[in-house]
């Protein structure tokens, strides 16, 4: 996509998952996930809405594997809602690991949605836990307040962005998700995966130069 994508008074930049742990150094680390941060500030400069997600579990969720005695990191397990993969410890509630990356400069942002804090459920999209069932309430929240498009970036394109991305097409928006605003884990063959999926459903991807 070589167009310019002209920014308008229904978008709205959803930006995923800048949390500490997340980073380099962090608990679940995306490589070079930090990198993504001063090209969403740019980014989020040319909208006037902004919504930030930001992960948010219980000690001992689910997700963990350390709650799963003798399970290991990145291991895939299956729980009452189907396949669940297993992370490090990352981003529990109140510590410095969840805290958005102090470099992070959106001021503007006009929501922080919290996903995860139900100790049973993962959530990786910012639209539905991961029993695709439990709304996490921002499709309400985006409608009401008029937005039609979703203009994705963040940590980490081949799970919360990819998963935001295909529920947001769900819930009738269109959606771009700036590619070069994200980085990936890539397990077993995850980001290929992801690009299928988009292409299937009609999801863009534009690079952040395109934004006008
Ligand atoms: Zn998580």
């Amino acid at each position: 996509m070589t167009d310019k994508l002209t920014i308008r008074d229904q978008d709205v930049l959803l930006v995923v998952d800048i949390q500490n742990d997340f980073c380099p150094g962090g608990a679940l680390s995306v490589p070079a996930g930090n990198e993504v941060v001063p090209i969403i500030n740019r980014l989020a400069r040319r909208f006037q809405h902004v919504v930030l997600t930001q992960d948010w579990h219980p000690r001992g969720h689910q997700s963990f594997a350390s709650s799963h005695p003798g399970a290991k990191p990145y291991e895939t397990i299956e729980v009452t809602y189907g396949a669940q993969i297993l992370w490090p410890d990352h981003c529990v509630q109140g510590t410095p690991g969840a805290e958005f990356r102090k470099d992070l400069q959106i001021p503007h942002a006009e929501l922080i949605l919290r996903k995860g804090y139900h100790r049973e459920i993962d959530s990786y999209s910012a639209f539905y836990e991961n029993d695709r069932i439990t709304h996490t309430g921002l499709a309400g929240y985006l409608r009401e307040r008029g937005f039609t498009r979703v203009v994705m970036a963040g940590l980490a394109f081949d799970f919360c962005v990819r998963y935001s991305a295909e529920d947001a097409k769900r819930e009738g928006f269109d959606v771009v998700v700036i590619e070069d605003a994200c980085r990936s884990i890539d397990v077993e063959g995850s980001v290929q995966q992801t690009r299928q999926r988009f292409s299937k459903l009609g999801i863009a991807c534009a690079p952040a130069e395109t934004v006008a």
